[in-house]
């Protein structure tokens, strides 16, 4: 009899592509040691009933009751993390105070350790709570502060990737809140690169070093430069923010004659382990180049409808070939759930589509064929942040890591509208996407391990 660590058998939901979610209905499930999905097994193969008989007994078979359901854990492809500290405040200002008045001061203060571990440990619980088994993080300019996250997630099994922020031009940021000098963001930035790949070697779930300029205005080019050269260096991911607004996407402009995407090209910061924030603004020649260097979007939704001045085009860069993904914005974003991002992915896709301006005739009013439906912003959560990572998560299939969250539909306190005992399971899963609470994820699994369990 093999050994596996872990056996689970339910009814799960897990994307195909895009635009297919697959049922799996009353699936087993095989763990090994290493927290991979080592087999899948559908009733109807011969060998269930063999299964079921020889492992159902076990202390590690887990069965899944009535009302409960798998899904991926989510991927969350952008969060500030010290923001946590500010989430839900400060909305109707302009970006340029909320980043002087509010978000530069916070940050700043994670040079102080013991806030930082206060404010890093509660985000990296709150994220597990709702669903989030990756995350790939911006941390602040501190290198001590930044690698402390890294051992929060390695500790609470949290899959993180963490970068350092380097924003080194003494011209566009605050004295108070900005690397010394373009060297010494260079020198830390490698130096957390070597910290974070040596506590990775001691962590079953993975954590990594991310090369991270804030975004083109806050950096020199001799740090752009530099970046994507110690991002070539060690094989790193890479992550920034990417033509989000109008002024950042004018900025650049100015600066480069060129858009945000071929400039970060340039300084060898795009690749098929970079992920960009945002995007709004790609033309099609930036996201042709999104979609041949392998380069992803980290897409923002409810930030976006707070900073980006638009909504920007999914379905499109979709139909481009760019690899997509979701992202909280934590605090852009007020909420760390990326339920209720993929919930807003849907929404503001169908104002685009439909426009906004009542003025207009309809016709003129939006932009067709924009609409995302709510399996296509199921998978941005889930197996298109697997990919825009090229880390084998993000689905429940074989030879890809146990990250999971066990939904219940029936706890009291947020209890689904499910009235029919043989309810159509697609509708079920539309019912979790839009309505689902923490309260109703009552488990969450990383690389075989249980790391989060509702407290009753
Ligand atoms: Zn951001």
């Amino acid at each position: 009899m093999t050994e596996y660590t872990q056996i689970f058998k339910g009814t799960a939901f897990s994307s195909t592509s895009p635009k297919e979610v697959q049922t799996l209905k009353d699936y087993l499930f095989f763990i090994n040691a290493d927290g991979t999905i080592e087999k899948v097994v559908a009733p109807e193969h011969i060998d269930y009933q063999t299964l079921l008989d020889t492992y159902q007994d076990n202390e590690n078979f887990h069965q899944l009751a009535d009302g409960q359901y798998f899904l991926p854990g989510f991927i969350d492809l952008h969060v500030h993390a010290p923001q946590w500290a500010q989430s839900g405040t400060a909305l109707d200002i302009p970006l340029y105070d909320w980043l002087n008045k509010y978000t530069f001061p916070i940050e700043s203060k994670f040079s102080d350790l013991d806030f930082a571990k206060e404010v890093y440990e509660d985000l990296v619980s709150t994220l597990l709570a709702n669903g989030t088994t990756t995350s790939l993080y911006f941390a602040t300019v501190h290198k001590e502060a930044s690698l402390l996250l890294a051992e929060i997630c390695a500790k609470k099994g949290q899959r993180g990737l963490v970068g350092k922020v380097v924003m080194d031009d003494p011209e566009q940021n605050p004295d108070f809140y900005r690397d010394a000098d373009t060297q010494t963001a260079l020198a830390d930035t490698e130096e957390f690169i070597l910290a974070v790949k040596e506590l990775a070697k001691s962590t079953k779930q993975g954590v990594y070093p991310v090369v991270t300029p804030r975004f083109i205005p806050s950096c020199t080019d001799g740090a752009l430069k530099g970046l994507g050269e110690l991002a070539a260096k060690y094989d790193t991911h890479v992550q920034s923010h990417c033509s989000e607004s109008d002024w950042e996407h004018g900025y650049v402009q100015d600066r480069f004659k060129k858009n945000d995407a071929f400039a970060l090209h340039d300084f060898g910061l795009l690749g098929d382990k970079s992920v960009m924030a945002h995007s709004n603004f790609l033309n099609d020649a930036d996201a042709e180049l999104f979609a041949e260097t392998g380069t992803a979007v980290g897409h923002c939704p409810i930030s976006n409808a707070y900073f980006a001045n638009s909504v920007i085009p999914i379905a499109h860069l979709h139909s481009k070939g760019v690899d997509i993904g979701l992202g909280s914005d934590v605090s852009g974003g007020f909420s760390p759930s990326l339920f209720d991002n993929a919930r807003q992915a849907v929404m503001s896709s169908r104002m685009l589509e439909d426009g906004v301006n009542t003025a207009l005739a309809a016709e003129k009013r939006g932009v067709p064929n924009s609409r995302i439906t709510i399996n296509e912003a199921f998978y941005l959560a889930t197996a298109g942040g697997g990919e825009s990572l090229s880390l084998p998560i993000g689905r429940l299939e074989e030879n890809y890591t146990w990250d999971a969250q066990i939904i219940d539909t029936k706890i009291a306190s947020a209890k689904l509208p499910i009235f029919d005992k043989n309810e159509d399971l697609n509708d079920i899963f539309q019912k979790i996407m839009y309505l689902v609470r923490p309260e109703n994820i009552s488990e969450v699994w990383v690389q075989g391990n249980k790391v989060h369990e509702r407290t009753k």
